[in-house]
C-alpha cells in the first residue's frame, strides 16, 4: 500500500541541544490524526538520541547517509549495522548535495542501497536533474538513468522498503520551486519507469516525494498531485511550526 510520508532532512544543522528541543516543539505540533509518516533526519551524533527521545511518537528517524561496506578501515564513516544498533531503520541515500559535493555516483549509491536492503533498511533514493539537464530538455533522460543505474539491481519483492525522493537539483536550498504540474509530470513518468521494469504492484505502491523548497505555502498544492506522495524537506525541516504546517497539508 502507497504511504504519505513527509520528512525532514536536517543536513548539517542543530547541535545536541537544539535537537532535542525541536524534537520535543515537533512532539508538540506535528498531527495526529492524520495517516501519514513522519520522519525526521537529524546528523548521525543525534541519531541515538533522537530515537530514544521519539519512543512512543509517530515520528521516526532517518540517517542522512551510510557507508556501502560492513565494516573496515574507513575512517570517519558509520555502517548499516552501526545504525541499526541504535534503532535507526532507515537511510536517506543518493541526496543531490552527496552527489555534487562528495562525489558520490549512481553505482555507489547502488551499493549503498544493496547494503541497506540486506541489513532490512527502508531507503529515500534521492535523484533529480540539474538545472542545465532541464533547459536542454534532458531532464526525463538524466531522471531515467539515475533510477536505472541506482535501483534497477533491486528485486521486486524488495521494493517495498524504497520510497523515492524527486529533488529537482534546481530547486534545493533556492527558493525555487517545481510547479505542481512540474512535479506530477516528472512523478508520473518516475512511476511508469519503474511500472515498465518491475510492473504494477511495485508501481502502484511505491511512495514518490517531492523536495526542493518546499515550505507551508505551497505544500498543498503539491501534495495534492496524484503521483505526489509527500516530501522531503529540507530547510522549512529547521523551523517546528513550518514543518508541522506542511505535514498537515498532506
Ligand atoms: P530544501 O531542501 O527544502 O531546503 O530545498 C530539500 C532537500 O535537500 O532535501
Amino acid at each position: 500500500m502507497r504511504q504519505k510520508i513527509v520528512a525532514g532532512n536536517w543536513k548539517m544543522h542543530k547541535n545536541a541541544e537544539e535537537t532535542e528541543d525541536l524534537l520535543n516543539a515537533l512532539i508538540d505540533k506535528l498531527p495526529t490524526d492524520v495517516e501519514a509518516q513522519f520522519i525526521v533526519a537529524p546528523t548521525f551524533v543525534n541519531l541515538a538520541s533522537a530515537v530514544q527521545h521519539l519512543e512512543f511518537t509517530n515520528i521516526s528517524v532517518a540517517a542522512q547517509n551510510m557507508h556501502q561496506a560492513e565494516a573496515g578501515a574507513f575512517t570517519g564513516e558509520i555502517s548499516a549495522d552501526m545504525l541499526k544498533s541504535v534503532g535507526v531503520e532507515t537511510v536517506i541515500l543518493g541526496h543531490s548535495e552527496r552527489r555534487s559535493y562528495f562525489g558520490e555516483t549512481d553505482s555507489l549509491i547502488a551499493d549503498k542501497t544493496t547494503t541497506a536492503l540486506k541489513h532490512d533498511m527502508t531507503v529515500i533514493f534521492c535523484f533529480g536533474e540539474e538545472l542545465k539537464d532541464r533547459k536542454d530538455g534532458k531532464h526525463f533522460n538524466i531522471v531515467e538513468n539515475q533510477l536505472r543505474d541506482g535501483l534497477f539491481h533491486v528485486q521486486a519483492k524488495d521494493w517495498e522498503r524504497i520510497v523515492l525522493a524527486y529533488e529537482p537539483v534546481w530547486a534545493i536550498g533556492t527558493g525555487e520551486t517545481a510547479t505542481p504540474e512540474q512535479a506530477q509530470e516528472m512523478h508520473q513518468f518516475i512511476r511508469d519507469v519503474v511500472r515498465n521494469q518491475f510492473g504494477n504492484n511495485v508501481a502502484d505502491d511505491v511512495s514518490i516525494l517531492y523536495g526542493g523548497s518546499v515550505k507551508p505555502e505551497n505544500a498543498k498544492e503539491i501534495f495534492s498531485k496524484p503521483d505526489v506522495d509527500g516530501g522531503l524537506i529540507g530547510g522549512a525541516s529547521l523551523k517546528a511550526d513550518d514543518f508541522a504546517a506542511i505535514a498537515s497539508a498532506i
